[in-house]
């Protein structure tokens, strides 16, 4: 499989995946990128793929549904602008020859799902929406900490060379966030130095690795000691919080809510 990160609007990448013929696009917020993409590779769109509802993931939907046929997937919980197959956490379905995986992350919000191709060459694939950013989580908007640390402890759990496609090019702010509670992970700081390398070049810093963020992630490292104690530090834990994974997590995430 071909897999292409389209850019829209200022920092979000509309996925496509494609076999040369037929093409599957990923959480389309508009539609104009990817008739010119389809339109540029020769391709026809077979299906759609959608995470969550906010406008920027579902604003194209509906065009590229009424003007391709493809067929809209996406999650049971939520309003998509279509007529869609709802799906839901456990349901696997077949697109273009790849299995397709559905897994329940809420805490973006209350219904987000991610979609893993397990058997996808060389190294399965992840689409997680706003769920799971390079260096970063999304913000909590309708879930709660606990809803989301489940969510990104199930992404966690994916092998280790998943290609994780996010949906926004958040990395270098996140990595700016991530460097202030870890200023001595020494994988965190080469790697900060490689996105800031690709960004001067206007390339991508997606797909990320998932074995990679979980060295430099910090919502994937919030149970971490370095990590819990800078939480700790900044917010004032007792130190009864600071055993509590939810508590670190919530705080975590509140000092990037404010994190200049
Ligand atoms: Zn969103
Ligand atoms: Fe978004």
């Amino acid at each position: 499989m071909k897999l292409i990160a389209l850019p829209a609007f200022s920092d979000n990448y509309l996925w496509l995946w494609h076999d040369d013929q037929l093409a599957v696009v990923v959480d389309p917020g508009d539609a104009a990128p990817v008739v010119q993409a389809l339109a540029q590779n020769g391709l026809k769109l077979t299906a759609i793929l959608v995470t969550h509802h906010h406008a920027d993931h579902v604003g194209g939907v509906r065009e590229l549904h009424l003007t391709t046929g493809a067929q809209v997937y996406g999650p049971a919980g939520e309003d998509v602008p279509a007529p869609f197959t709802p799906v839901m956490h456990g349901d696997a379905f077949e697109v273009l020859g790849q299995t397709v995986q559905v897994l329940d992350v809420p805490g973006h919000t209350a219904g987000h799902v991610a979609y893993v191709l397990p058997n996808a060459t060389p190294s399965p694939v992840l689409f997680c929406g706003d769920t799971l950013f390079s260096g970063g989580c999304g913000r909590i908007f309708e879930g709660t900490p606990a809803q989301m640390l489940a969510s990104l402890d199930l992404l966690a759990s994916l092998p280790a060379s998943t290609r994780v496609c996010c949906a926004h090019e958040y990395t270098l702010s996140n990595l700016r966030f991530a460097l202030a509670v870890e200023p001595s992970n020494t994988d965190l700081q080469t790697y900060a130095a490689h996105c800031q390398q690709l960004r001067a070049q206007g390339v991508p810093t997606l797909p990320a690795q998932l074995g990679l963020e979980l060295q430099i992630n910090p919502f994937l490292r919030a149970r971490h000691p370095h990590v819990r104690h800078a939480v700790a530090q900044h917010a004032g834990l007792s130190a009864l919080e600071q055993t509590d994974d939810v508590a670190v997590f919530a705080a975590l995430r509140e000092w990037k809510n404010d994190f200049k």
